[in-house]
């Protein structure tokens, strides 16, 4: 058996149909497989390396602490310098309410502890989600993903949830004493990138300050510079009582993390006692790694540059063939007719060396979200590629 073959019969596949593409190096924006063919990558391992892939300072600080220790305990045992540095800087980078960070191992955990800490703190059972929204693929966080196609199979799920219409006034009207929390991604991602209005928002906001219902703010896709701002929820000039993160958080390694004002997260070590328990969550190295990735983010100024770089996207993203693009910083979506026609594009621009994707919700999508360094060499390749392919896919159509 070859390699790919091996990969196919041993590691087990969810996927119908994955890449299952050698790759032997990663650095910055660029990918090599076994056979030397180079690879852009415009998705970052899906809003995973926004400092790119293998960043120096990311790889010596994974180096520093394997030196010194790995696992030593299960979570919140010893103190563990990176987890208490990394928890300080997200601290200071955060308003000041979102000042206790419990790390997890990934963004679906981190949605199943924020759950279980608003059920706790407001004595409430209801969980309010959003249609075509996407919190993670365990039994909690699927019970709140926003498409029955996936929740279906999978019944019975987590009673007392309700699904309502984002971006829609008119579904606020749901939220009410029952209420324990709402939860939103801050730019609904897997939707095809949708940004609600900073109306909307607010009046989400204040809605669950009404009935005193926790807003937790998924900021696992668009944390972290991605959207042109540190958290996407900065747009919008609101606070969430609790927000997640993930994805980018660890620099290149799971990480996840739910983190809200120390006043509430005191729940969880009383009654019972250690109400939520971890044994890898926070682990040293992720930790070292998340904030070696964060310090690079900020010091070398990559999110000032986000928008001009969206922005050169978007102004040579010009074909007949694309219907609409939707952004948000660099998480982009190219929205064509069919998934039909999105498919031949991104097989097309995989062929040409470009690694993109699609959206779980929008498969008619393409994804762009690259790394946050990519330059504006690689925005102008990649783009022409895109153009090319474009070019030669209207040229099979009828
Ligand atoms: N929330 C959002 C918005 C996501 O995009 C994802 C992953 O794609 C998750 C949660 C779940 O994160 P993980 O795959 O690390 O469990």
């Amino acid at each position: 058996m070859n390699k790919r073959e091996l990969f196919l019969r041993h590691v087990a596949q969810t996927s119908p149909a994955p890449l299952a593409i050698d790759i032997v190096k990663a650095k910055g924006s660029v990918l090599r497989d076994a056979n030397g063919k180079k690879y852009l990558d415009l998705i970052a391992g899906i809003s995973v390396c926004n400092v790119g892939h293998r960043h120096p300072k990311v790889v010596k600080a994974i180096k520093k602490q394997v030196d010194d220790y790995m696992h030593l305990l299960v979570y919140g045992e010893m103190v563990e310098t990176p987890q208490v540095q990394y928890a300080k800087w997200l601290n200071d980078h955060l308003p000041a309410s979102l000042n206790s960070v419990y790390f997890t191992n990934s963004g679906a955990e981190a949605t199943e502890g924020a759950m279980k800490l608003a059920k706790r703190v407001t004595n409430r059972t209801q969980i309010i989600a959003f249609n075509k929204s996407y919190h993670g693929s365990t039994q909690g966080a699927l019970s709140i993903m926003g498409d029955e196609y996936w929740r279906n199979a999978f019944r019975p799920l987590l009673p007392d949830v309700l699904h309502l219409e984002y971006d829609s006034f008119n579904s606020l009207q749901e939220i009410t004493a029952q209420t324990a929390c709402v939860i939103a991604e801050t730019i609904q991602a897997e939707r095809g990138v949708v940004t609600p209005s900073a109306q909307w928002m607010k009046a989400l906001r204040d809605k669950c300050t009404e009935t005193g219902t926790l807003l937790i703010l998924d900021e696992i896709q668009t944390g972290f510079g991605r959207t042109g701002s540190l958290w996407g929820f900065e747009q919008f000039n609101i606070v969430p009582d609790i927000v997640l993160m993930g994805k980018a958080l660890g620099g290149g390694m799971p990480l996840g993390a739910f983190i809200a004002d120390q006043k509430i997260m005191q729940v969880l070590t009383e009654n019972p006692v250690l109400g939520h328990i971890t044994t890898f969550g926070g682990h040293p190295v992720c930790c070292a790694a998340g904030l070696a990735a964060a310090k690079v983010l900020v010091k070398e100024n990559i999110i000032d540059q986000v928008q001009s770089k969206a922005a050169l996207f978007r102004e040579m993203l010009q074909h007949p063939l694309i219907k609409a693009v939707r952004a948000n910083g660099l998480l982009i979506a190219l929205e064509f007719e069919s998934f039909e026609i999105n498919k031949k594009i991104i097989d097309g621009c995989l062929e040409r060396g470009l690694l993109t994707d699609w959206f779980l919700f929008a498969p008619e999508c393409m994804r762009i979200a690259p790394p946050l360094t990519v330059t504006e060499k690689e925005i102008k390749k990649a783009v022409k590629t895109i153009l090319e392919v474009l070019d030669s896919v209207q040229g099979l159509l009828p």
